[in-house]
């Protein structure tokens, strides 16, 4: 099982990352999260860490956050084009405008691709992963009822978008984040068609709501589009056992793939506190035959108190298998 780590400090964490310890420690691929209001200013910064990473032999991979935040769990994470284009935000069932981009709005849609086809041409990294492409959903009110949402929906099913969150509205969200995840991996294949796209869906143990568009990523998994799926274990959010989450998502992933073979990466948030248990989740993941397991992020594991331990650890269980 491979071993990876989510650089997500932006450019300045990119200066004090430490490949060669990264190496050391036998991590071989690097998640590089890139924010849309310091790409405006530092992409040559991001695209130098890219080359020097791909060069020392990591995968790199590329996770836009920000850029309208559709591709964002994270609302700490400004987006500019958020704050400039409230007319292409996402419509909530109050008939407000979300902190959101509408995913069916085309000219979000054609900005996200064009600065996405920018970001693949400047950093050239081996693939993408989407941060859960989401619809915004909280406490009962929903969204999208834009203008377009309402015309795309009328399209399909010849009666105006119901105003509750029933099963064709839930199917419509999940088709339109399939759409968009389909236009984004168009995006940087236009730019080079060995780059691979990634998703994470909303995280939830209990997939059975559908909220966001994402939780019932079967349908993401047989996109021709999509080439794998990560998947974060919310262990600590829903108070369960580790090792009992990590065994759930797994068997989840492995039921859900339904023959497409795609790998599916599981997250985990780590550092040296025994209580995050990161050496021995790390483990149980690999005896569930998971492919590879992702730690976020290298501040909480490289940059903590208590740092310096982990990197013989994580030596010694990455030489182990
Ligand atoms: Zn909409």
């Amino acid at each position: 099982m491979e071993v990876g780590i989510c650089v997500a400090g932006g450019v300045e964490e990119l200066e004090v990352v430490d490949l060669a310890m990264l190496r050391d420690a036998g991590i071989n691929s690097i998640y590089v999260g890139c924010y849309e209001n310091e790409m405006r200013w530092h992409a040559e910064e991001y695209a130098a860490f890219v080359r020097a990473a791909a060069l020392a032999g990591f995968e790199v991979c590329v996770i836009p956050w920000g850029y309208g935040k559709v591709v964002d769990p994270d609302p700490a994470i400004d987006s500019l084009y958020v704050d400039t284009h409230r007319e292409h935000l996402q419509v909530d069932s109050r008939g407000r405008r979300c902190y959101k981009a509408c995913p069916n709005n085309p000219k979000f849609l054609e900005w996200f691709a064009s600065e996405m086809r920018t970001t693949a041409w400047m950093l050239e990294a081996h693939g993408f992963l989407w941060d859960e492409p989401s619809f915004y959903f909280s406490r009962g009110v929903w969204a999208c009822r834009c203008e377009y949402c309402q015309r795309l929906f009328y399209a399909a099913e010849n009666y105006a978008l119901p105003r509750d969150l029933n099963e064709p509205v839930r199917a419509f969200r999940r088709l339109s984040i399939k759409v968009f995840v389909l236009a984004a991996a168009a995006a940087v294949q236009a730019v080079d068609n060995r780059l691979y796209s990634l998703v994470m869906p909303s995280p939830a143990l209990d997939t059975t709501q559908d909220n966001t568009g994402t939780d019932d990523w079967a349908d993401l998994l047989d996109s021709s589009a999509i080439d794998g799926i990560a998947l974060y274990v919310p262990w600590q959010e829903h108070q369960v056992d580790p090792s009992h989450a990590i065994q759930e998502l797994h068997t989840l992933a492995q039921a859900r793939q339904r023959g497409t073979l795609k790998p599916c990466h599981l997250w985990l948030a780590a550092s040296p506190r025994p209580q995050d248990r990161t050496i021995e989740n790390i483990v149980v993941a690999r005896r569930t035959g998971c492919p590879r397991v992702v730690l976020t992020d290298y501040t909480t594991v490289f940059r903590a108190q208590g740092s310096s331990r982990m990197v013989p650890r994580l030596r010694d269980v990455n030489a182990t298998g």
